[in-house]
């Protein structure tokens, strides 16, 4: 049985109350004989300034770099509003972005039928949805030089932002969406704004290349992301892997996030370049929503986004495809048996805790693998 090393950084508010939950399901992988886990446990965000006076310390971020994941919780509250800039809890993230180089940021929208009401759309529109959006995040015009705000000196001022991105970039990115859409239904949307933006010619262009280089025998197809957009709220099924750049992928992820009602069932995964010797990529997987001050401490989180993070980590990081799928199936059928946390009620009678919703998944996973 192999041994992984996970590095667990649970955060503020919430994060680790859901976090406890994964542990749970660690655990039980290791009784299980599918693979042991050695846990270790740091902190980011407002606890680690606490600390030490950081929003992770160089110890923690040794220790991120070290691991064969991180698993991450969330950050931040109000709690910390004032706290100087750079080492605001947000800045803990960040900084583990960027010292892990993880420019692949792995984003599924799947929609369980149970919850199907609880979408702003048509059920038959969202109903089995499981689409992947794939956003480059580390470079684009939420990094490009110059990016500044200039006084012009006649009261006006001017606000630059710079999108840039080099060949090396896009193929990386390319190359995470189309290995994912082989293991999925085959197909990747590529997408930009090539009829007004330079960036987006070029995404184009690079995209069309490593396709008909590397990737013919999966199904490619390109859109202008206004139209994505759209056509994301209009037919969502028609997707499979969506890829595209920093920007257009920070908003498409949200609403493709939104086709599938609450924040608390979302999981997301940032990996970064693989080694060329062992294939390992650095990886963290953390769920989409925060902190949550406004129900931390009560124990009612959903744990649902952070198991399945966990569940991608077993999937992308350690090929453990087989117990991911385990897992999810073992949410689904929790969540088709009626139990609901409080954030995705609906027309429920009842709803429960954290712990309760955590431990029906894992009761549910150890009669799976009985
Ligand atoms: P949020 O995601 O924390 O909460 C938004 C709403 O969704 C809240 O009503 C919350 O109760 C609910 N919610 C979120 N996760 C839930 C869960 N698992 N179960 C049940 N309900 C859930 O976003 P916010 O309120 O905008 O931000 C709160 C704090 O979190 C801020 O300090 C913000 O900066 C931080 N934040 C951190 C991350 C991160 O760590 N990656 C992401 C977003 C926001």
């Amino acid at each position: 049985m192999a041994t992984y090393k996970l590095f667990l950084l649970p955060g503020d508010g919430i994060g680790p109350e859901v976090m406890t939950e994964v542990e749970k399901v660690a655990a039980f992988l290791g009784e299980a004989g599918v693979a042991s886990f050695e846990i270790e446990k740091g902190l980011v965000g407002g606890c680690a300034y606490d600390a030490h006076g950081q929003a992770i310390s160089e110890e923690h971020m040794a220790m991120a770099q070290a691991a064969d994941a991180v698993i991450f919780g969330a950050v931040g509250g109000p709690k910390w509003d004032s706290v100087p800039y750079d080492v605001r809890p947000e800045a803990g993230l960040l900084r583990l972005r960027k010292d892990l180089a993880l420019f692949a940021n792995l984003r599924p929208a799947i929609c369980y039928p149970a919850l199907a009401d609880a979408s702003s759309l048509k059920r038959e529109i969202i109903e089995n949805l499981d689409i992947m959006i794939v956003r480059e995040l580390t470079g684009g015009v939420y990094f490009g030089e110059p990016k500044q705000i200039i006084d012009l000196g006649n009261g006006q001022k001017r606000g630059i932002d710079t999108q840039v991105y080099d060949t090396y970039e896009i193929e990386r990115i390319g190359r995470v969406a189309f290995e994912l859409a082989r293991k999925r239904r085959n197909k990747v949307t590529s997408s930009e704004k090539r009829n007004v933006m330079k960036s987006g010619v070029l995404w184009h262009e690079v995209m069309s290349a490593l396709h008909k280089r590397e990737y013919p025998d999966v199904e490619m197809e390109h859109q202008l992301a206004d139209s994505l957009g759209m056509q994301l709220v209009r037919w969502p099924k028609q997707f499979d892997v969506i890829v595209t750049d920093n920007l257009f992928g920070d908003m498409l992820s949200d609403i493709a996030a939104m086709l599938t009602g609450s924040l608390g069932m979302l999981p997301s995964a940032s990996l970064g370049e693989a080694n060329p010797k062992t294939g390992q990529r650095k990886a963290l997987y953390e769920p989409v929503h925060g902190s949550a001050p406004d129900i931390a401490g009560q124990g009612i989180a959903n744990p649902i986004a952070m198991i399945g993070s966990f569940a991608m980590c077993l999937r992308y990081s350690f090929g453990l495809g087989d117990a991911a799928d385990k897992i999810e199936q073992a949410i689904a059928d929790v969540l088709a048996s009626g139990l609901r946390t409080a954030d995705i009620k609906g027309d429920a009678a009842s709803t429960v805790s954290t712990t309760q919703m955590g431990e029906a998944v894992l009761a549910q996973l150890r009669k799976a693998m009985a």
